[in-house]
């Protein structure tokens, strides 16, 4: 299993160039880029630098994290998400990025559980045909939060499946499969094929409903059950990658190196364990 840093984990203090430098020294095999952190970083870089970067160095992009909230948008919400996605696309191609991650809208209002499959379903294969002729795949993420309109594996899961199309698929994040008690038996039904991206945490024991990003843990220090994760993840077969996700204010004041660093040994601890 590959070993990857998503930004998120130093998203306060930290810059794109120097997640790079250290994710490199410290041996990661892939970052997830976050798109704030991209903008930034292009205003004074260009694109040919971030590809210079990546084809002399060991660390390779995995994904762009994230166009947020796909689905129920205005005109110009949707122009954005596209405007968003068609910049995906192009620096994607320059760097041998081939993946984005799409989430869904909050608090959309009292649509039914059918409404929300039938929008979102229209909202990604909109992308998809936007992404295809690049080679970009989607990959769905659904948030544990109780107001987000897709919250639950079997919800995003059955949403994927209705969109049916080749370069669309989901992300399992082990908090947000947590946080609202996404069903075991729907994890135990997934293909793994559709299994784009795999986000590792772990999270603080509030109740269901209750969680929020800033009490995600160290994977092995909190209430997720990992061990049954990764136990139904090595039966399937996945065993493509992890990547640490933690947005802890605690975690965004160390010192960037040394949170890389840890990130990366807590992220292998846990791989060698269960795997
Ligand atoms: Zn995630």
């Amino acid at each position: 299993m590959k070993i990857c840093f998503n930004q998120a984990t130093t998203m306060k203090n930290s810059t794109l160039a120097l997640d790079l430098e250290c994710c490199e020294k410290t041996g990661y095999d892939f970052i997830e880029i976050r798109l704030d952190k991209l903008k930034d970083y292009l205003e004074d870089h260009t694109v040919a630098d971030l590809a210079q970067f990546f084809a002399s160095s060991n660390l390779k992009p995995y994904s762009f994290n994230a166009l947020e909230f796909i689905s129920f948008r205005d005109e110009a919400g949707d122009k954005e998400i596209k405007d968003g996605l068609r910049l995906c696309c192009e620096v994607g191609a320059a760097i041998g990025c081939g993946k984005t991650v799409v989430v869904p809208t909050f608090d959309v209002g009292p649509y039914s559980k059918a409404e929300i499959k039938q929008e979102t379903v229209r909202a990604l294969r909109e992308l998809s045909d936007i992404a295809a002729p690049f080679g970009m795949k989607l990959a769905f993420e659904f948030v544990g939060y109780p107001n987000c309109s897709v919250n639950t594996l079997e919800q995003a899961y059955d949403i994927v499946a209705a969109t049916d199309r080749e370069n669309v698929g989901f992300v399992l994040d082990c908090f947000h499969f947590h946080a609202m008690n996404s069903k075991w038996e729907e994890l135990e039904a997934i293909d793994p094929a559709k299994l784009f991206i795999f986000h590792l945490d772990d999270s603080e024991d509030l109740p269901p409903g209750a969680l929020r990003d800033d009490k995600r843990l160290w994977p092995g220090e909190g209430a997720v059950d990992l061990a049954r994760i990764f136990g139904i993840l090595k039966a399937k077969g996945y065993a493509e990658m992890a990547s640490i996700e933690l947005f802890r204010p605690a975690y965004w004041d160390m010192d960037i190196a040394e949170c890389i660093q840890t990130a990366y040994e807590k992220t292998k601890e846990t791989i060698e364990k269960y795997m």
